[in-house]
């Protein structure tokens, strides 16, 4: 072909490329097949640079099959064309080592040109065209040609790439005008000066305006007041290109004026410094998670407050009391001042509990708590501590005779009635007070020490006491013991033993005497003479009886529910005798245990009664409406008058231990012994002799007509499983002595701790043989 031919063909070419408007992927066939006809060449494409690869995006003749093929540049013979920048002519493709070989043997090229495609400076792509003929190689000639020819097909191709994306953005835009208008977020566009020239509807919904309200206002303007300085400044940084974008949580002001949470997202849109400054925003509502976070927070402060305050009085709790305790020590310290903890446990506010009922101790407890509030500085703390028991923390004393007439303000505030239900109510309190640094220089201390000293102000009936080292010191243990039985109710530590009573006549069975002892977590099991005499000290011996009575009256049923009817009887203290409440308590206990009422017995001593006669015999006569069995425990240790026992409704008289331990050597306590089972019978009582130790005496009070006995000699109190197999084992639990020697006695005093020890773990001493069944006669 001559070179006009080919000129002509160029020109021709380009006029056709001209015609054909018909996207990028046409002119780039139209290219491959005209280069391909004008070189008479047997194949050509057209490569795309995409990033580091090459596309092949139009072919003909023998490159089609490596159409839509792409490679990395780097390892293709273009490669070495757009380095150069022009056409590269490959006259032996299967011997040079530019070639890709796995390609070319594909299309089977013989040789190729490669002319590089530029948009401005820049490759965008390149057009290969090959030949499979061996003698008929592409030359110099078809490479000037194509030199000429890629003029116009570059301008071609990068027209119609330009063209091609257009379109792409087009579409872009129309996918990004559907998410504007669509979007559930405020999408706004903002000029240089903040003016809103864009809002989509979700924010027009959100600020409760419309789009063209808010095209006459700078978006500043609808950020609340209080913010509006922050987001004003980020703005300016935004706009004079300080920052390319910035997120800020700020609170937007509706038209209405209400206000609402909202997160901003600005983006910087102008590229460059001759298009005017402007930026897209992002405006998400918030609200909703401002909410819940407030909620948290709110949460989590009314967690806190709730963790040092007592919910009833919404006073400072034993914690914060703690805490208050040490600030007050620290800052004490610091002064020279003194501060003095004060305690306070309500009088008989059990009663109120017990009578008026729950809702009412509340109301007197809060009340209280208002009162003792009013008495008090606002710089002194009052706290809670639990229960009845309030606290003060007096601070800024100079002296320890300073907080005298404090505590005289708080019995002064106390002392009008408090009405609840209309019923005006007497409040009284014992008050125990431990001063810093004189009684303790930590705030546990001094607590614990106010605590003692309230006892003692308990115990004395004084209205308030100091907290004394030297009268205090032995009270400690007997204190702590205190609050650990406390504790040991709460917990249910205590435990029963039981020990048999038995007819003198027949040996059998009848009931059991239930006898206390305390699984103490540390100090092992505890006898009664080591934590009874403390409980009837304070108002602890209330629960601590009818904890005994429920579990007594308890495990009885247990044994009938197992075939094996004994009756219980439980000892009483005098508080017990002196509780109005206590004989309606006790109803309520046989009737959740289904028990007759003959069932249980209830020994009373004569010394329990001494306090208040009068009150005793009415609790008393109560008890015994109930149709319970009353015995006089102890009888002979006591100085109770004839006359007054008479007047009692007993049912029965129980001899002293310390007169049968020794009635068989003592010629007096014999007497007395004897003396009482007359009375006894007298007074139609039935009588019962404890501590029978021996063989001996048991047949002493046979001999008497003495009607039960119980004692060591019989057994000693038993765990209630070893009760019910002592009992299994005497069958229908007749009894006979035959076992029991003096000799065993004397051996047993001689070990009496540790069968003690023993009997109090509910086990037998090794020593002692069980007293075996009579035979039957
Ligand atoms: P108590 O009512 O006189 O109980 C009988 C005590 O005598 C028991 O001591 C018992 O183990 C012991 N004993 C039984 N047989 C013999 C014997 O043959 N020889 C000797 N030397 N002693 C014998 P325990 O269990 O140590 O109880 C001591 C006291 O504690 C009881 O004397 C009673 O006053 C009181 N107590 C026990 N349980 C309770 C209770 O639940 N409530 C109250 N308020 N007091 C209780
Ligand atoms: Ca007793
Ligand atoms: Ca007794």
């Amino acid at each position: 072909m001559s070179s006009e031919q080919r000129l002509s063909l160029i020109v021709e070419t380009q006029r056709e490329i001209a015609a054909a408007n018909d996207g990028l992927e046409a002119v780039m066939t139209l290219i491959a097949d005209r280069s391909q006809a004008i070189t008479g060449a047997d194949g050509a494409m057209v490569n795309l640079v995409e990033g580091d690869m090459l596309h092949t995006r139009a072919v003909t003749g023998i490159a089609g099959v490596v159409k839509d093929a792409q490679r990395p540049i780097a390892s293709s013979v273009a490669r070495h064309a757009i380095d150069s920048g022009q056409p590269l002519l490959v006259e032996d493709a299967p011997n040079d080592p530019r070639i890709n070989q796995d390609l070319r043997s594909m299309i089977g090229d013989q040789s190729l040109i490669c002319v590089p495609l530029f948009q401005g400076t820049e490759v965008i792509g390149t057009l290969n065209v090959m030949s499979r003929s061996r003698q008929d190689r592409l030359d110099e000639d078809d490479r000037q040609t194509l030199e000429m020819l890629s003029m116009v097909l570059s301008a071609a191709v990068s027209r119609a790439a330009e063209f091609e994306a257009r379109r792409g953005q087009a579409r872009a835009f129309g996918r990004f005008r559907t998410l504007f208008d669509g979007a559930s977020i405020g999408i706004l566009r903002i000029d240089g000066e903040c003016r809103v020239l864009e809002a989509n509807p979700a924010l027009e919904e959100m600020l409760g305006a419309t789009a063209a309200e808010l095209e006459q206002l700078s978006f500043t303007d609808c950020i609340a007041p209080a913010h509006r300085r922050q987001a004003q400044s980020r703005f300016d940084d935004l706009m004079c290109g300080r920052r390319e974008s910035f997120q800020l949580e700020t609170r937007c002001q509706r038209r209405d004026g209400n206000l609402v949470w909202t997160l901003l997202r600005a983006v910087r849109e102008s590229a460059s410094d001759q298009e005017p400054a402007s930026a897209m925003m992002m405006v998400e509502n918030i609200s909703e998670r401002k909410r819940a976070e407030h909620e948290l927070v709110r949460q989590a402060e009314l967690n806190e407050y709730q963790a040092l305050h007592d919910p009833l009085t919404g006073l400072p709790n034993r914690v914060l009391f703690k805490e208050r305790i040490e600030h007050a020590i620290a800052q004490a310290e610091r002064n020279l001042t003194r501060l003095a903890v004060v305690l306070m446990d309500l009088d008989r506010f059990k009663e109120v509990n017990d009578s008026l009922g729950h809702a009412a101790g509340d109301q007197l407890l809060a009340k209280v708590g208002v009162r003792l509030r009013g008495a008090v500085r606002a710089s002194d703390t009052i706290a809670r501590l639990g229960g009845d028991e309030f606290a003060l923390l007096l601070c800024d004393l100079a002296e320890p005779e300073d907080v005298a007439p404090l505590i005289e303000r708080v019995r002064a505030a106390l002392e009008r009635p408090i009405h609840i239900q209309s019923l005006p109510l007497a409040v009284e309190g014992s008050i125990g007070v431990a001063v810093f640094p004189e009684h303790g220089d930590a705030a546990e201390l001094l607590i614990q020490r106010a605590d003692v000293a309230m006892y003692e102000a308990k115990r004395d009936n004084t209205s308030h006491s100091y907290y004394d080292a030297t009268s205090h010191e032995t009270d400690l243990g007997r204190l702590t013991l205190v609050s650990e039985l406390r504790r040991g109710l709460d917990r249910h530590e205590l435990v029963l033993h039981y020990q048999p009573k038995l007819a003198l006549e027949d040996g059998v069975v009848r009931s059991v005497e239930a006898l206390v002892r305390w699984a103490h977590p540390t100090r092992g099991l505890l006898c009664p003479d080591e934590f009874v005499p403390v409980a009837q000290e304070t108002s602890l011996i209330g629960p601590l009886t009818l904890q005994v009575l429920d579990e007594a009256l308890r495990q009885a049923r247990s044994w009938r529910d197992g075939g094996v009817e004994l009756g219980v009887s439980v000892n009483l203290s005098m508080r017990n005798l002196l509780d109005r409440e206590f004989p309606r308590q006790l109803a309520g206990l046989l009737a959740r245990w289904e028990t007759r009422p003959e069932m249980l017995g209830l020994e009373v001593t004569e010394s329990s009664m001494l306090a208040n006669p009068a009150r005793a015999k009415s609790v008393l006569c109560e008890l015994s409406k109930l149709g319970v069995r009353l015995s006089i425990d102890d009888f002979g240790t006591g100085y109770s008058s004839l006359s007054y026992l008479r007047e009692l409704p007993l049912d029965e008289i129980k001899i002293d231990r310390s007169f049968v331990i020794n009635m068989g050597t003592e010629v007096n306590d014999a007497a007395i012994v004897s003396a009482t089972i007359d009375l006894g019978r007298n007074l139609g009582l039935d009588v019962i002799a404890e501590g029978v130790e021996s063989r001996a005496i048991w047949d002493q009070l046979r001999l008497l007509g003495c009607k039960v006995a119980q004692g060591y000699y019989i057994s000693r109190p038993l765990g209630s499983r070893e009760l019910l197999e002592w009992v299994t084992r005497r069958g229908t639990g007749t009894f006979v002595s035959v076992a029991a020697s003096a000799a065993r006695n004397g051996r047993r005093r001689a070990e009496g701790t540790k069968a003690k020890k023993m009997e109090l773990a509910g086990l037998e001493p090794a020593t002692s043989s069980l007293p075996a069944r009579r035979s039957p006669s």
